[in-house]
């Protein structure tokens, strides 16, 4: 028995059928859509982490800006804008903060004196 895929509509013999999220579709569709959806989704995951990450620092920096009152009334675009000032703020801050300290080198950081005690012959690949 042959079955069209939902994606591309090609035909597909029913043992060569791939089922993924309860969809029929043929092996390259069924492929390219479980990467696709892999690769939202880790997306997703990281943008949840950065997400978590800005509300310790919030907290952290006594800046949190979301009352009570807000999360009961507000609308899911009015809570990701809040949310997003939240997040310039802290943003803001965080340079203020940055500009105030002394200048630091990163542990580790490469040097960028720009010497070079090699020939003046460059190797091009
Ligand atoms: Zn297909």
């Amino acid at each position: 028995m042959t079955m069209r895929c939902l994606q591309c509509d090609k035909e597909v013999l029913e043992q060569d059928a791939k089922f993924f999220l309860q969809v029929f579709m043929c092996a390259p569709c069924a492929d390219v859509t479980e990467k696709a959806r892999n690769r939202v989704r880790g997306e997703i995951e990281s943008a949840l982490a950065m997400l978590d990450a800005t509300f310790r620092t919030a907290v952290t920096h006594k800046s949190l800006t979301f009352s009570m009152h807000q999360l009961i009334t507000m609308g899911r675009v009015s809570i990701l804008e809040e949310f997003a000032r939240m997040e310039a703020q802290i943003c803001r801050s965080h340079h203020q903060t940055k500009a105030h300290s002394s200048v630091t080198t990163r542990p580790g950081a490469p040097s960028v004196d720009g010497s070079s005690s090699s020939s003046s012959v460059k190797a091009v690949d």
